[in-house]
């Protein structure tokens, strides 16, 4: 008899949108007349841009003729692609990665997923707590966690690194030493972000501890402020212990035709071997390629036009962040977020659980929302809010939790 990978048992429950997504469906199951609007899941709500559009369209003629059809993309992507991140993201801002350090794949879940796949099973993870959860449980499927404990919400072998408004919802260096970090910032769920100098010394101290770090930028693209980081290349020393994250999904709109990539500069070693070796390994065994037609489209992201119409519709997401943020605020709430980052995190009131306040919310307000503790223990006692929704449903949205 078969037998099955017993790690994937150890997950609790089920994965935390599809528990919201039963939740609505019932609701609206058993109160057909009321209009629910979504502030939970983070998907963007705005269509493509038109540079984008065309770009699609202009290849998907190309694939109608024998003398521009596509078949199998590169393993590691198309030249122009790469080349167009290689420059715009990485060095027009002063950080020293080439194009072929830039792996093209179909968006930044599967990549944050996957890339645990190469390191040993023996290493230590240490995540932010809240955290998106995507991390924590590849690492249970890889058996790299050791056992749950339901009351704590914890794992043995995880190293937590509580970011709450005490620490400012910025992680502070774990006293136990991991082998992989992972950070993302702007950060999903709190919306904050981290100074150049405090992500300087993220680097500094995974260098001296011969730990890496897996640097999720997938909201790089809604940083307002000066002097937060791009790119965790823009801190020196950087290109021996960081692996980037990118993602089209919430910078471009990319979130249905799916577009990523992950950065791993060849100096990036354990020994001799080089993490970007293993990857190349890991993509050419197990991926076929984003299609070709995805690849122009993310090409198009970088044009002029691309990016000037890019720019209004983040600046269009952000508009809804403040309202949120500032309609929050002004109700009396205590809230973070939303300025560097599509997300607005709620303190919800005291005595109340944040699934609770989730069923209160919907129940009352018709607002779908993200409870905090699906993020992590110390995620208990917050809400997550998007600003992906449209400009007039946000509004409303507000105006019913106001008057909640
Ligand atoms: N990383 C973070 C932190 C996210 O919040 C998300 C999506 O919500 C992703 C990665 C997934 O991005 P993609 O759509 O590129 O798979």
């Amino acid at each position: 008899m078969f037998k099955v990978n017993e790690d994937y048992l150890k997950l609790p429950g089920s994965y935390l949108f599809s528990t919201i997504g039963k939740k609505v469906a019932a609701f609206q199951e058993a109160n057909p007349d009321k209009g629910i609007i979504r502030l939970g899941i983070g998907d963007v709500t705005q269509p493509l841009a038109p540079s984008i559009i065309k770009a699609l369209h202009s290849a998907v003629e190309e694939m109608a003729h024998e003398e521009t059809f596509h078949g199998y993309a590169p393993d590691l992507g198309y030249e122009f692609l790469r080349s167009a991140m290689a420059k715009n993201d990485y060095q027009n801002r002063g950080c020293d990665i080439e194009a072929d350090e830039i792996f093209i794949s179909d968006g930044a879940k599967c990549d944050s997923g996957n890339i645990q796949e190469i390191f040993s099973r023996d290493c230590k993870i240490a995540v932010c707590d809240p955290v998106y959860p995507v991390y924590v449980d590849t690492n249970v499927m890889a058996g790299r966690t050791g056992v749950y404990d339901a009351v704590t919400e914890t794992w043995s072998d995880v190293i937590y690194m509580p970011c709450t408004k005490e620490t400012d919802f910025a992680p502070e260096l774990p006293k136990e030493t991991p082998d992989i970090i992972y950070l993302c910032f702007p950060n999903n769920p709190t919306g904050s972000t981290i100074t150049k100098a405090q992500l300087q010394a993220w680097v500094d101290y995974a260098n001296k501890n011969g730990a890496v770090i897996i640097y999720d930028a997938a909201y790089e693209a809604y940083i307002s402020e000066e002097d937060v980081p791009h790119s965790i290349y823009e801190c020196d020393g950087a290109r021996t212990c960081a692996i980037e994250l990118r993602s089209f999904s919430k910078n471009a709109g990319f979130t249905g035709v799916r577009l990523g990539a992950t950065v791993i500069p060849k100096e990036v070693k354990c020994g001799e071997v080089m993490l970007h070796s293993l990857w190349a390994r890991r993509h050419g065994t197990k991926y076929n390629g984003a299609p070709y037609i995805v690849q122009k489209a993310g090409e198009a992201v970088y044009s002029e036009a691309g990016k000037a119409e890019l720019k209004e519709q983040i600046a269009y997401y952000m508009r809804n962040a403040k309202v949120i943020y500032e309609g929050l605020k002004g109700a009396g709430y205590n809230v973070s977020g939303g300025v560097n980052a599509p997300y607005i995190w709620l303190e919800i009131p005291k005595g109340m659980t944040s699934w609770e306040f989730f069923d209160c919310l919907l129940e009352r307000a018709n607002v779908v929302g993200t409870p905090g503790s699906g993020f992590g223990p110390s995620g208990e006692g917050y809400f997550r809010l998007t600003a992906f929704g449209s400009y007039e449903t946000t509004v409303e949205a507000i105006e019913r939790i106001r008057k909640m």
